[in-house]
């Protein structure tokens, strides 16, 4: 079974590199091509939006990225010692497959394996930490949790081959025109019932203990969420994929996509905030009204605007976030939807850890644990504790044990006090911490997701991240929007929100 899923995944990782310039293969040609868009955001979103708007428009539409900050966004790096180390978004599914695709399609590769070890931490001591031998760690799994585990790795199973449905979809030329569509044309009713419910409520309902949501799923949550098992169902399946094996980062640092995309998309890249965006009308050659938008901008030059057929924005429109005017739009768009981005603070320590503040009692030269979790509960001021590898892995390099000084990465939802520095590490040459708002706060019941589409040709591609936030997720919806912008641009209605494309497409691979 596990086999002939495979099979069918890879095939549809082959596809997808082999069908990737679908759209614009098949465009029709009764309308004229848009002649300039503009993508607001330089992150994964907004530069895997550039390369697939590409795809569909051709080389003669002018794509215009703006980027207020660095291009990545929240995929970036710190310098330390003279070695890059990631301090946002930092692995990758193996079935991510846009993400596979970039990197095959760019040149790059997937950084050297390191091998690594985990660990539990509940404030005062381990409770549990990773065996070297595989089968002991299935024996203590079994011993404490019964086929809890097992039973976890197959309900995640279940979602992914759902959640892989999407590549077909969009290889055949398929898109949604909302959050809530595509997630019901990957998964029905089901995957609209995960948003909506919390992860413990789905897990509890499916059978699981609370012994192993708190020991085990929480830990999962709050390292790559920052949240409890209280956010959605969905996001937390995503969370416990990223507990799977196989998983992988970019050689050289994961942004180094978003640049390459951008190179390749032949994208202009404008270093500029974008302050508002504004729908304007003028005459046409056949003398009816032709709508088109003003994007205002300031940068290093001062304020300046441009107008522009399509409008992708690809940042996030929350509070502290991006701060972008509409005006107008009737009905009207709000600068921030509700609802608020978590906090996570990511500091990254040059130091000596302190294996005693663990409870531990392994001395430092034998102590390899390279991740450790955290379970929900006051004594535990951080979500984790991870030795970093650079994002370049030297020749000869092999994991140290704790008695050698290396970077360490904390995430905490505060940032850290010289007290919990003090008690964490021994000695330290360097402290740099990087200040995220970095997913939504997840609290389900959801309200309606944000929408892809803002106005007729403005559409918003972070709405997809109140379902899950991923780097994939933003590639997904970047591909969504642009197949969306494409075919209501050239009224191709018979490629949207179509009900049903799992069993009318089974027999196409
Ligand atoms: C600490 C942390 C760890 C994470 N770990 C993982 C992980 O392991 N795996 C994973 O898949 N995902 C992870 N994520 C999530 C992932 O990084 C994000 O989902 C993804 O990078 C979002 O990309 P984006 O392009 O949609 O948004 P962003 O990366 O936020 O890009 C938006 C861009 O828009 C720019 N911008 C904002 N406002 C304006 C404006 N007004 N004008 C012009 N430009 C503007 C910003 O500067 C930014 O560069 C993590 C995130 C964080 C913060």
């Amino acid at each position: 079974m596990a086999l002939r899923h495979l099979s069918v995944k890879a095939l549809l990782f082959f596809g997808l590199c082999l069908v990737g310039r679908r759209g614009f293969a098949s465009a029709p040609e009764l309308r004229e091509p848009p002649k300039k868009i503009a993508i607001i955001g330089g992150g994964i979103g907004g530069t895997a939006a550039a390369f697939f708007l590409r795809q569909e428009f051709g080389p003669a539409v002018k794509i215009e990225v703006f980027e207020a900050g660095t291009v990545g966004g929240r995929l970036a790096t710190e310098n330390i010692g003279g070695y890059e180390y990631e301090t946002g978004g930092s692995i990758i599914h193996p079935l991510n497959l846009h993400m596979k695709h970039f990197v095959d399609r760019l040149g790059l590769s997937p950084r050297a394996d390191v091998s690594s070890k985990l660990a539990i931490f509940d404030g005062k001591e381990l409770t549990f930490e990773e065996s070297d031998w595989f089968i002991v760690n299935v024996i203590r799994m079994l011993w404490r949790y019964g086929f809890n585990f097992i039973r976890m790795h197959m309900w995640v199973e279940g979602i992914l081959d759902k959640f892989m449905r999407i590549y077909q979809y969009q290889q055949f030329g398929y898109s949604f025109s909302s959050v809530e569509k595509l997630l019901h044309a990957m998964g029905g009713d089901g995957f609209l019932s995960l948003v909506n419910q919390t992860l413990e409520e789905t897990m509890l309902a499916e059978g699981f203990s609370q012994v192993f949501l708190n020991d085990v799923v929480t830990p999962v949550t709050r390292v790559n969420y920052g949240q409890s098992v209280r956010i959605n169902g969905f996001v937390g399946a995503i969370a416990l994929a990223g507990a799977d094996s196989g998983l992988w980062a970019v050689d050289g640092g994961n942004k180094m996509v978003c640049s390459g995309l951008l190179y390749h998309s032949k994208a202009e890249l404008i270093p500029a905030r974008v302050t508002a965006i504004s729908m304007k009308t003028r005459p046409s050659k056949t003398g009816s009204a032709a709508n088109f938008y003003e994007v205002n901008y300031v940068g290093e030059s001062g304020a300046a605007h441009s107008t522009y057929d399509i409008v992708v924005v690809a940042t996030p429109l929350h509070q502290g976030m991006s701060d972008i005017n509409f005006s107008g739009f009737s009905p009207p768009i709000p600068t921030h939807f509700p609802g608020r981005f978590h906090q996570t603070v990511a500091t990254l320590v040059h130091g000596l850890l302190n294996v005693s503040y663990l409870g531990t009692t392994v001395k430092p030269e034998d102590f390899y644990v390279s991740d450790v979790l955290t379970l929900d509960n006051k004594a535990c001021e951080i979500h984790s504790l991870s030795s970093l590898n650079p994002v370049k892995i030297p020749k000869g390099y092999s994991r140290s044990a704790a008695s050698q000084q290396k970077v360490w990465k904390i995430f905490s939802p505060q940032p850290l006090s010289q007290k919990n520095l003090q008690e964490i590490f021994l000695s330290w040459d360097s402290v740099s911490e990087r200040r995220w708002l970095a997913y939504p706060s997840y609290s389900p019941p959801h309200r309606r997701t944000p929408p892809f589409i803002l106005h007729d040709r403005l559409y918003y591609l972070n709405a997809v991240e109140w379902a899950a936030s991923a780097m994939e997720m933003s590639a997904i919806s970047a591909r969504n929007l642009a197949l969306l912008a494409h075919h209501r641009w050239y009224e191709q209605t018979a490629k949207i929100d179509q009900e049903d494309l799992h069993t009318r497409l089974r027999g196409e691979l």
